[in-house]
């Protein structure tokens, strides 16, 4: 390696570290930092059990839900979604017998070209049904994963993305936005949420939920998996798994290329 090769080498270095620090200036934020992980974790779950019992979707619980979940997301966006600092997210309610949280953006500003304001959308009745915390936190992750894909890119990738949450291609969706919220850690909280949401939903919009979501088992079946094999992950993101048997069939990382796994 000659005098100049590793000059260029060394520039190299300070860039990459310099454009690291750029993208992640947050990155540097403690464990106590961390809405998701004890003792803000802890607090959470009292708060939350103090809700339960109060009457659903009464007008009082409507600010309440919204004022409990704004910090979690702005907490949960420094500690783990950087990129969305300097995005605009906000905290709404809508009601529902099924769904407890999901994700909008605003159409007016999609179709003025003004700058993307991003929603995530929160059912009042959640507070009076005493939610895991670790579960809120997962799939606010969840919800957030979704933002952070809906927020880089044009106006046109985000249109394609509106398609995509829709009609058949929901479930590559949804669970692919599981995968995300997987791989930043939000594993255990996402089956406490599965639990959960199977147990306080009409009976028969629970197979509609495990169609659309990894359930638990699925969920430790990708994690055993992804102990022997991490770059798996990857493959997944792109060839999103629609059951165990799909998640068991997957090709070791040595062999991706040689087989596909269907879409
Ligand atoms: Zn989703």
């Amino acid at each position: 390696m000659n005098k100049s090769h590793i000059k260029r080498t060394l520039l190299l270095g300070a860039v990459v570290a310099l454009a690291a620090l750029a993208t992640h200036p947050v990155a540097a934020q403690s464990a106590s930092d961390d809405p998701c992980v004890a003792p803000a974790l802890l607090e959470k779950q009292a708060v939350f059990a103090k809700e339960a019992g109060s009457p659903p979707s009464t007008p009082v619980s409507v600010p309440r839900t919204a004022a409990l979940t704004s910090p979690l997301v702005q907490q949960l966006i420094v500690a783990r979604f950087p990129e969305l600092t300097r995005k605009q997210v906000r905290v709404r309610t809508f009601n529902s017998d099924y769904d407890f949280f999901r994700t909008r953006f605003s159409y007016s500003r999609f179709f003025l070209f003004r700058r993307m304001r991003y929603f995530v959308e929160v059912n009042p009745r959640l507070l009076s049904l005493s939610p895991p915390s670790d579960g809120v936190c997962a799939i606010l992750g969840h919800e957030l994963t979704h933002i952070s894909s809906m927020s880089h890119g044009n106006r046109l990738r985000l249109f394609g993305l509106v398609r995509l949450a829709s009609g058949k291609y929901t479930t590559v969706f949804e669970r692919r936005a599981d995968l995300e919220a997987i791989r930043r850690g939000f594993a255990p909280g996402l089956k406490a949420y599965r639990q959960w949401i199977y147990a306080n939903i009409p009976a028969e919009k629970v197979a509609r939920k495990k169609r659309d979501y990894f359930t638990p088992e699925e969920i430790d079946a990708l994690l055993s998996r992804l102990k022997q094999d991490p770059a798996l992950m990857d493959f997944w993101i792109r060839h999103v798994p629609l059951n165990e048997q799909q998640i068991m069939a997957a090709p070791g990382s040595g062999n991706f290329g040689k087989r596909r796994s269907s879409e």
